[in-house]
């Protein structure tokens, strides 16, 4: 999905997929529901002439609003519910000592290498659909019922830095009762795209909040658009529930930074390790993956991201010029905002959301419940290699 950048071919996709969105606003039969990634708020901007590492969180949500979105939520809200029922399954599994390293799959470009390249070790992924999945499956199915909308008439619309996103959202596996839980991805470009063809004064806009019951999500969500974000937002998680306490540190600083592959072992209040691996770009999760196969090298979980950086450096995102890419590390300023976001944020633990609390209580019941199985978790499977 990465080429799609440089290649007309995926100019046509984008194009089109535009026209569908528009085509649903202008319906009146159909509630449309926007969700933004954590990467789109740090970069947008950069499409408006704003220096990059512009936060533009509250600017991005006025505009959705203007362009005829019903609600705008946040994806952050579901990486909240991603770590929930991912530091779930990471406890069990440890407990159990099965399917370990425990993968993350919230990153399509990822699962997919897996799927042609190890499928051995399919079984090492996360079930874990991956946040917007999750987000779309509440819209249609929680918040539907909620609001007394038939969720045939949603159409749930993702705003992502990825481009492989797009084949993400039309996997037949993350679809419940005929329904696909996204139903249009767009880009980060083609969101600037569209608030251009509006004519909207993007720059001097008032920023707004982003909608709920499920559109409000932590700091621990944020960080996910960075490569150690989730391993962070996990680790921030999996502590307090394995410790049944509140602690104050928060800010798992090891797994940040810009190192190809970072390794740290992170012991828990209870005395269990955990080694941990986080990984991105597709090369150094290919060297990693044969290095485990070959045996010289084992953990308990890993995070991997297809993209150096993570998210922020998305297919799917501005394109910076050569000049200015030259002077500013694109990489470090946009992942610098996304740590500024999670740090202003005054909840920075998944487990803390409220509305991820009122969410459990008040229709899935626990992380990892039967329910939760039925539409926040997925399967892989193996395709050939070509
Ligand atoms: Fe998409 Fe890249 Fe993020 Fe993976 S790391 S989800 S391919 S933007």
């Amino acid at each position: 999905g990465q080429c799609i950048m440089a290649c007309p071919v995926g100019a046509l996709t984008e194009h089109e997929n535009i026209s569908d969105v528009w085509k649903d606003l202008a319906d009146a039969s159909k509630y449309v529901v926007v969700q933004t990634a954590p990467a789109v708020r740090v970069a947008l901007g950069e499409e408006f002439g704003l220096p990059v590492g512009t936060r533009v969180t509250g600017k991005m949500v006025a505009a959705l609003r203007k362009l005829g979105f019903d609600k705008v939520f946040d994806a952050n809200f579901a990486a909240d519910l991603t770590i929930m029922e991912e530091g779930t399954e990471l406890i069990s599994r440890l407990a159990s000592g099965e399917n370990l390293p425990l993968m993350t799959s919230c990153c399509p470009g990822w699962v997919k290498f897996m799927e042609h390249n190890f499928p051995n070790r399919l079984d090492n992924l996360s079930t874990c659909k991956s946040p917007h999945e999750m987000e779309g499956a509440m819209v249609k199915s929680f918040f539907a019922k909620k609001m007394g909308i038939d969720p045939l008439n949603i159409v749930v619309v993702s705003i992502m830095p990825c481009t492989a996103k797009k084949f993400e959202g039309a996997r037949d596996e993350l679809s419940h009762e005929g329904m696909q839980d996204v139903d249009w991805v767009l880009t980060t470009r083609e969101l600037a795209a569209m608030i251009k063809e509006a004519g909207i004064d993007f720059v001097n806009l008032k920023g707004e909040a982003f909608d709920n019951p499920i559109g409000s999500g932590s700091g621990a969500g944020v960080i996910f658009g960075a490569t150690g974000g989730v391993a962070e937002a996990a680790l921030r998680t999996v502590f307090e529930i394995t410790s049944g306490k509140e602690l104050d540190t928060i800010e798992y600083t090891a797994v940040r930074g810009m190192e190809g592959i970072k390794e740290n072992i992170i012991e828990l209040p209870n005395g269990q390790k955990i080694r941990t691996a986080v990984v991105h770009g597709l090369g150094n999760a290919r060297k990693l993956m044969e290095a485990m196969e070959r045996g010289e090298k084992s953990y308990e979980f890993m995070e991997v991201m297809a993209c150096v950086g993570g998210c922020i450096t998305g297919g799917g995102q501005p394109i910076v010029d050569a000049r200015t890419s030259e002077r500013i590390d694109i990489k470090a300023e946009r992942a610098k905002a996304i740590y500024s976001e999670d740090e202003a944020q005054s909840i920075r633990k998944s487990h803390n959301n409220p509305y991820i609390k009122a969410l459990y209580e008040e229709f899935l019941g626990e992380p990892n419940s039967h329910l939760a199985h039925e539409l926040l978790h997925t399967r892989y499977v193996k395709r050939s290699n070509y």
